[in-house]
C-alpha cells in the first residue's frame, strides 16, 4: 500500500477528484450535464487495493481489458464495494464465459461469431448483457473494431439475439501526441451513433459513446462522449 502511495504523488482519491474537475469543466465548456458522462476508471494491472481505494474515493465504474483478470478482480472483490466492471478489451470468443454475468458492459463487439456466443452464455444465465460495437474509424487494418459499412448489418443482427442488447458505439483513434487531431473520430462516431439511432433495430438503443483515454477525454466530452475511460491519469502509468 505504502508504495501505491508513492507511487500515486498526490494521491489516488486526489488524481480521482482533479479527472472528475476536468470532466465537468468540459461539460461545462460544451454545455453538457455532468451526469452526462460517466467516468470508466480503467485499472488493468492495478492491485485489488488501489482498486478498494478507488472505490473508496468515490470511483464507482472500473474497466478491464483482459476478460481472466476482470473475472479475478470481480470475484474477489463481490458486492463489496459498491462498483461495476465494464470490459473494454477486445473480445475473444473463448473468453466471453468469464464476462458475461461479471461485466455490466462490454465495450468493444465487433463480430457477429462473438455477439453469437454472448447471446448463448447470457440466455444461458437467464441475463440480458448489454454492449456496445467498437469501430475502427481510421480504416487501419490492424485494428479492432467494425468499419463504418459493416455497422448496419452488425447492428441488424441483433434482432436474432434477445439477451444481447446493443446500447452504444465505441471507438479507439489512432495515438497522436495532439488531442485536436482526434477530434474528427470522436465526432464520426457520434454523427454513426446520431444516424442509426433512429431505425427502429430491434434491441438496439443507441445511446452511449464510449470514448476518450487519458490523452484525449477532454475532447470526447466536448464531441459529446456518455462513457469516458481514464487508466493513466487516475492510477498512474502501468508496467
Ligand atoms: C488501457 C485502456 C484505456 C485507458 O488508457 P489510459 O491511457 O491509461 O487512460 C482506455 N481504453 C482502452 C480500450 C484501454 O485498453
Amino acid at each position: 500500500m505504502s508504495e501505491n502511495r508513492s507511487e500515486m504523488g498526490e494521491g489516488l482519491g486526489g488524481r480521482l477528484a482533479h479527472v472528475k474537475g476536468r470532466i465537468e469543466a468540459a461539460c461545462a465548456r460544451a454545455g453538457r450535464e455532468v451526469g452526462e458522462v460517466e467516468l470508466v476508471s480503467v485499472s488493468k494491472r492495478k492491485p485489488l487495493a488501489m482498486i478498494r481505494e478507488a472505490a473508496a474515493a468515490g470511483a464507482r465504474v472500473f474497466g478491464e481489458n483482459y476478460a481472466q483478470e476482470l473475472k479475478q478482480k470481480a470475484d474477489e472483490l463481490g458486492g463489496e464495494a459498491g462498483v461495476e466492471w465494464h470490459f473494454i478489451g477486445s473480445i475473444q470468443r473463448n473468453k466471453v464465459k468469464y464476462l458475461v454475468g461479471r461485466a455490466a458492459l462490454l465495450h468493444a463487439v465487433d463480430s457477429i461469431r462473438v455477439v453469437d456466443e454472448i447471446q448463448k452464455r447470457a440466455s444461458g444465465k437467464g441475463l440480458v448483457q448489454p454492449v456496445l460495437v467498437e469501430l475502427s474509424l481510421a480504416g487501419e487494418e490492424s485494428k479492432a473494431g467494425v468499419a463504418e459499412e459493416e455497422l448496419g448489418d452488425l447492428l441488424a443482427h441483433f434482432a436474432n439475439t434477445p439477451a444481447v442488447r446493443c446500447v452504444g458505439l465505441m471507438t479507439m483513434p489512432p495515438w497522436v501526441d495532439d488531442q485536436e487531431e482526434v477530434r474528427p473520430y470522436f465526432r464520426r462516431l457520434r454523427e454513426l451513433r446520431d444516424r442509426w439511432r433512429d431505425r427502429g433495430l430491434v434491441n438496439v438503443d443507441l445511446h452511449h459513446l464510449s470514448m476518450g483515454m487519458t490523452q484525449d477525454f477532454e475532447a470526447a466530452v466536448e464531441e459529446g462522449a456518455t462513457l469516458v475511460r481514464v487508466g493513466t491519469a487516475i492510477f498512474g502509468a502501468r508496467q
